[in-house]
C-alpha cells in the first residue's frame, strides 16, 4: 500500500532582507492509495509550496513526506507533477513529450511507442502524435501533460491548477478526463484548484486551507467524484 503521509509540514522562506515568510505551519494529511483529494484556499496560503514539498522540489523546514512507509528524499518518478501550463517541451512533438520519461530510462523504442500510443489514445490525442506542441489548443496541451506524467508510472499525481488556464467548456471536458484517469488508473491524486465547483466535483476529500501561515482550515468528505461528473 502506497499511502501518502504529509507529516507536520512547516515551511519558512528566509528572505535576503532578513525577514521571512511562514508559508506553511504544521500541515498534516494522509491519503490512502488511490484517493483523490482537492485543495482549495486563498492565493498565498501555501498550496503550491505544499505540492512542491510533496514532489521533493523543496525541502520543508519541518516535517516529512512519507510514501509507502518510506520518507521521500528529493524528486522521483513515483511522484509526478502536472502544472497549470507551459511545462511541455516546445521543441519536441507530442509523442516525444510523452516519451520523455521512458526515453530517459533507456527504454527501447518499440516499447516506448506502445506506451505513448496507448496514453495518447487514452487522452484522446491519437491523431496528434506528430504535431508540435504549439499547434495544439490549451486543452490538448494539458492532455499531453497528463499523458507525459502517466508515462512515468507515478503512484502519486500532483496537479497544480492543471485546468486553471482553460476556457469553461474545455475545462469541463478535462474534468471528465481527470475523473476517468483517476478511476481507470487508481492513482493517488492531489489537485489544487481555485474553483469551488471543481474541488467539489473532483475530490473524494476536500481540504480547505487558511491564509498565511498556511494551515488546514477544514477537511470534508465528498460524494461526487465516485458518481462521476
Ligand atoms: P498559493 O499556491 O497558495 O498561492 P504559494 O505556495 O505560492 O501559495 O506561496 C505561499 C507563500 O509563500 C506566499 O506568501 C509566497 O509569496 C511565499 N513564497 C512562495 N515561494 C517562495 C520563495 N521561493 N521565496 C519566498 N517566498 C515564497
Ligand atoms: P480541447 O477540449 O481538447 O482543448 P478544443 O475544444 O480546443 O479541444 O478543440 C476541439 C477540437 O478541435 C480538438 O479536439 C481538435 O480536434 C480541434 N483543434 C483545436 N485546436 C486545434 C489546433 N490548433 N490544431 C488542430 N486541431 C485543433
Amino acid at each position: 500500500m502506497s499511502e501518502l503521509q504529509i507529516e507536520n509540514i512547516s515551511m519558512r522562506f528566509d528572505l535576503p532582507n532578513g525577514t521571512h515568510v511562514q508559508a506553511l505551519k504544521n500541515v498534516s494529511m494522509t491519503l490512502k492509495e488511490g484517493e483523490i483529494m482537492s485543495v482549495l484556499g486563498p492565493s498565498g496560503c501555501g498550496k503550491t509550496t505544499l505540492l512542491n514539498i510533496v514532489a521533493g522540489f523543496l525541502a520543508p523546514t519541518e516535517g516529512r513526506i512519507v510514501l509507502g512507509g518510506k520518507p521521500i528524499k528529493g524528486p522521483a518518478p513515483e511522484r509526478g507533477m502536472v502544472f497549470q501550463k507551459g511545462a511541455l517541451f516546445e521543441w519536441m512533438n507530442v509523442r516525444e513529450n510523452v516519451d520523455f520519461g521512458p526515453r530517459m530510462k533507456g527504454m527501447p523504442k518499440k516499447q516506448r511507442d506502445e506506451i505513448s500510443d496507448h496514453l495518447l489514445e487514452v487522452v484522446g490525442l491519437r491523431d496528434f502524435k506528430e504535431k508540435a506542441v504549439y499547434e495544439l489548443s490549451g486543452g490538448m496541451q494539458q492532455r499531453v501533460a497528463l499523458a507525459r506524467c502517466l508515462a512515468n508510472e507515478p503512484d502519486v499525481i500532483l496537479m497544480d491548477e492543471p485546468l486553471g488556464a482553460l476556457d469553461a467548456l474545455t475545462r469541463e471536458k478535462m474534468q471528465g478526463l481527470v475523473l476517468k484517469l483517476w478511476k481507470e488508473t487508481g492513482k493517488t491524486i492531489i489537485l489544487i484548484t481555485h474553483s469551488v465547483e471543481e474541488a467539489l466535483l473532483l475530490g473524494e476529500r476536500l481540504v480547505v486551507m487558511a491564509p498565511r501561515p498556511g494551515r488546514i482550515h477544514k477537511e470534508y468528505n465528498l460524494p461526487f467524484a465516485e458518481m462521476g461528473v
